[in-house]
């Protein structure tokens, strides 16, 4: 149990009561997002309420500068620790995490290049007018049209997922008069996940190529080895390397460096047993943020060193030329640039006996706060998904009152519709009152829907004290769109 003022016994080990209530953790915020003078809070010199009042919330607001200085680190950092191993590293955006045609263009403008997973996002990507040499396409299962329109757009590489895939994608070219660049998808064992990383000889995943020897058919040749085979000898296919991603929310470096030694070891035993180059390796993405104040993630610098010390000296070893690296940041660029700001509507207080049983016992129960928000699951998913935590701050005002235990909810009809699951907010946090959820940047609004004939929110970009959306929010009439009628 607690003992500091405050805190609540049903809230989960980590959560501390913040010394002060209004102040922000840096980490978990945009580098423009302050409170002003009259304690508002404020992006880019624009207050929340100025922009409540113009757009409207549930609303996304992201802060360009972020966004582009996030970017520009991972660029900058991994070409500076690899300029010695490969010249530099190919940096791809993850598109899937969030995408429009304005992010498209700040990546490009930054020197990054674009990762896509469907024609849709390939739709983006041209609509935005990026090379298409600059855009790779991912996916387990693309269609011929697909396929096709990454030809079409001479996309600079698709990441080739399964052996089957491997024949459709040199057919196709093939039956172009094309080549296809293509990198193998493979799975290194490696699964990683903020703290840890768990190494395995078999995978059990709809991703990507085995490296297990026993994963075909034909003893001894693994999924991976076959498919290497298979595109050096195909006319279609121009082969330029390997790639894997291990996972995801990942903050130590450690489970790279292994998957990286573990693909350099594969690609210099094809190329040496095939007689071919493969010029490329790119390890993924993956890359952690703080949405809560206990995450701690690394800079991408010293990510970067340690992947690199790891590839100089495995490739040393083998005698082998590096390959160029890419790797694949999504959640690590976008994810902080943004946070959601929400209306405050209805609150409720229930009593809950003490976790652990030791208060129920003698029926002791304590209180939590239910503050419902205009929004929830629709732009937020990621709680329900995957257990989610964030974190939240009153950020129309800032008060003195006390610290209480909070779940701040949606709108929805699920009672699993939670946006922040326990944090701490002033006691006197009322109907009318804004909050700001920051870390929302990534795979929130990807992953929106319009689960109870909700509108999705729009996106507002801030730059320089002035604001824009960069992709609007719906209105009623989208909602209706698409019924045909009775
Ligand atoms: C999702 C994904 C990424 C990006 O992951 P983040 O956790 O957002 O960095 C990169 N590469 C591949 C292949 C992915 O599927």
């Amino acid at each position: 149990m607690h003992a500091a003022p405050g805190a609540s016994p049903l809230a989960p080990e980590w959560l501390t009561v913040p010394a002060d209530l209004n102040e922000l953790h840096e980490p978990l915020w945009a580098g423009s997002v302050a409170r002003a003078q009259d304690g508002e809070l404020a992006v880019g010199g624009l207050s929340v309420s100025a922009l409540k009042e113009q757009f409207g919330t549930p609303l996304f607001v992201l802060d360009e500068a972020d966004f582009r200085a996030r970017a520009r680190a991972f660029k900058d950092s991994f070409d500076a620790a690899f300029a010695d191993v490969c010249g530099g590293v190919d940096v791809y955006y993850a598109g899937k995490s969030f995408l429009c045609t304005a992010v498209v263009t700040w990546v490009a403008e930054e020197g990054l290049r674009l990762d896509t997973a469907s024609g849709g996002e390939l739709a983006v990507a041209a609509r935005a007018g990026i090379a298409g040499e600059r855009v790779a396409l991912h996916g387990n299962n693309k269609s011929d049209a697909e396929i096709n329109r990454a030809l079409d757009m001479g996309l600079g590489r698709i990441v080739v997922d399964s052996l089957d895939e491997l024949t459709r994608v040199g057919a196709i070219a093939q039956g172009r008069g094309e080549l296809a660049k293509v990198m193998l998808r493979l799975t290194p064992g490696v699964h990683a996940h903020t703290h840890e990383f768990i190494a395995t000889a078999h995978e059990d995943q709809k991703f990507g190529l085995s490296m297990a020897s026993d994963s075909t058919e034909e003893a001894g040749l693994s999924a991976a080895e076959q498919a290497v085979a298979a595109a050096a000898a195909h006319p279609g296919i121009d082969l330029l390397g390997l790639h894997c991603h291990i996972g995801s929310q990942i903050f130590e470096p450690d489970g790279f460096a292994l998957a990286a030694e573990k693909l350099l070891r594969f690609l210099a035993a094809m190329q040496d047993k095939y007689g071919i180059v493969m010029p490329e390796l790119d390890l993924g993405g993956g890359y952690g943020i703080a949405y809560t104040p206990v995450d701690t993630p690394r800079p991408a610098a010293d990510i970067a060193v340690a992947m690199a010390a790891v590839v100089r000296s495995t490739c040393a070893e083998l005698g082998i030329t590096a390959p160029r690296i890419s790797i694949e940041p999504g959640r690590a660029i976008v994810g902080s640039t943004t946070f959601t700001l929400y209306e405050v509507g209805t609150r409720k207080t229930v009593r809950v006996d003490a976790p652990g049983g030791d208060g129920a016992a003698d029926n002791v129960t304590y209180p939590r706060r239910y503050v419902s928000v205009d929004g929830g699951m629709s732009d937020n998913a990621r709680p329900v998904l995957y257990d989610a935590d964030y974190s939240a701050i009153l950020a129309n005002r800032t008060s003195d009152a006390a610290a209480q235990l909070s779940r701040v909810v949606g709108k929805h009809c699920e009672s699993g519709d939670i946006v922040v699951r326990d944090v701490y907010l002033p006691a006197d946090v009322a109907a009318g009152d804004l909050l700001a959820v920051p870390g929302t940047g990534a795979y929130c609004w990807a992953l929106s829907s319009n689960y109870n004939y909700l509108a999705r929110p729009g996106v507002v970009a801030v730059r320089d004290g002035s604001a824009r959306l960069i992709v609007r929010g719906e209105t009623e009439e989208d909602l209706l769109n698409r019924d045909m009628g009775a």
